[in-house]
């Protein structure tokens, strides 16, 4: 045929994807031979599965709280809603789970906000002790459940750094709840803040289950949890650390973790000073 032809071929010695076209060379209606140009596709399509991926995470995500509210919708209506010692519990169950439907839906926003961003503008001042003071009022009630005790220390006063406020507010409380949450009663969390050379550490310590090893470089995945059981009944989408991670890079910073089974984890983040 005198038209391209294209078609993919993925080559197995490299595992990559190309896709091939070939064209004829003609001259004057005289075939002389053929063009064969190789796109390295390998990378679209990883992408493409990583994208149908998060579809799927998601909308399995959403559907599971959906199907437990629709459920006992159901249940009141046929009727439950007569039922005075149950009605109110399963109400409560309705309102648990759309909270959670809701929160989910908050954290994907800001998780595709984050993601979309370049870079944050580093301009804006803030004061890290009155933001982990903020935060640390916002989980008080989790603490005094579990009856942890957070502490925080800084190598000198104020402990200024720089960026996004919100995004910065939000990656920290979701390491020191996350630090609460997988705590044990009664246990401790140690945030520290000190300044070295170039740039700004600042960790949470946990004296709380720790991480598996064979767990640790997936945990800032979106939607990976450790182990579905610890997390379902603290009700995380496992969105909490991808987040993190990403207002950390924006920032031009990173973030760490170290961890010991049954002893407790320190997740550190670096930024930029
Ligand atoms: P989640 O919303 O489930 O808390 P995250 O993205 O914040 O999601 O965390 C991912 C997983 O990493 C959690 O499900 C939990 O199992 C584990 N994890 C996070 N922080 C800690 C911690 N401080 N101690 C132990 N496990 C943790």
């Amino acid at each position: 045929e005198k038209v391209p032809v294209q078609l993919e071929h993925s080559i197995l010695l490299s595992n990559a994807m190309f896709q091939i076209q070939i064209s004829p060379v003609l001259n004057e209606g005289r075939f002389l031979g053929v063009v064969v140009v190789f796109h390295d596709i390998t990378k679209l399509k990883e992408l493409e599965r990583l994208r149908s991926e998060f579809v799927a995470n998601v909308s399995h995500e959403l559907k599971t709280p959906l199907t437990s509210i629709m459920g006992f919708v159901e249940t009141l209506k046929e009727g439950a809603v007569e039922d005075k010692e149950n009605r109110i519990k399963f109400l409560e169950i309705i309102e648990d789970h759309s909270k959670k439907l809701y929160s989910l839906i908050e954290d994907l926003l800001l998780l595709s906000k984050v993601e979309s961003q370049d870079s944050v503008s580093r301009e804006e001042e803030i004061s890290l002790e009155k933001m982990i003071s903020r935060i640390l009022e916002s989980i008080a009630p989790m603490m005094l459940t579990k009856k942890v005790d957070v502490g925080y220390g800084f190598s000198s006063l104020p402990f200024l750094i720089h960026g996004d406020p919100k995004s910065l507010e939000e990656m920290f409380k979701n390491l020191i709840e996350n630090a609460v949450k997988y705590n044990r009663v009664g246990g401790k969390v140690k945030i520290r803040g000190v300044r070295e050379g170039d740039h700004i550490k600042i960790s949470v310590e946990d004296t709380g289950m720790g991480i598996p090893e064979s767990d640790l470089p997936r945990i800032f995945e979106r939607f990976y949890r450790v182990d579905k059981s610890r997390s379902s009944d603290t009700g995380g989408s496992g969105l909490g650390l991808s987040i993190a991670k990403h207002v950390a890079e924006k920032h031009g910073g990173r973030i760490q973790v170290q961890s010991t089974l049954e002893k407790g984890s320190v997740f550190t983040v670096y930024l930029p000073s």
